[in-house]
């Protein structure tokens, strides 16, 4: 997940969270825990922000969104960003805000500047089932 402020229409980001694949079926598709979930919107209350993004990669597959991905994609305004991998290397990293009405849902392509360095941190509950510190 993707944690930092939007404004204006442009998100950016502060901390990426790492989180584990929840999904049955993980080297196909992603979900989230919902645990982790909450513990990132928490997380992000406690530092003045908002869940911007999510971030996942496609290994062997393009940096796009995939239909599987839309049908997934709940977070209106937020970005969707796929990284492609290749040989295990990250390729190209490409960006997609989720656009258009409830019935008619789209994912946009927005440029992606890199600016200041992303904080990283693991959104994996601890037992105390607080997040990681990022
Ligand atoms: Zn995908």
């Amino acid at each position: 997940m993707l944690l930092g402020r939007a404004e204006g229409g442009e998100r950016r980001v502060t901390l990426a969270l790492r989180c584990r694949n929840a999904d049955p079926a993980p080297r196909r598709r992603y979900a989230l825990d919902p645990r982790e979930l909450l513990a990132a919107l928490k997380l992000a209350r406690g530092r003045g922000e908002e869940v911007v993004g999510f971030y996942h990669s496609h290994p062997g597959g393009p940096a796009r969104p995939s239909a599987a991905d839309l049908a997934e994609a709940h977070w209106p305004g937020c970005a969707y960003v796929v990284t492609a991998v290749e040989g295990g290397c990250a390729g190209e990293t490409r960006s997609f805000v989720l656009a258009g009405s409830e019935e008619e849902r789209r994912f946009a392509e927005e440029p992606v500047e890199r600016g200041l360095p992303v904080e990283a941190g693991g959104a994996g509950l601890t037992p105390g089932g607080a997040p990681a510190a990022g």
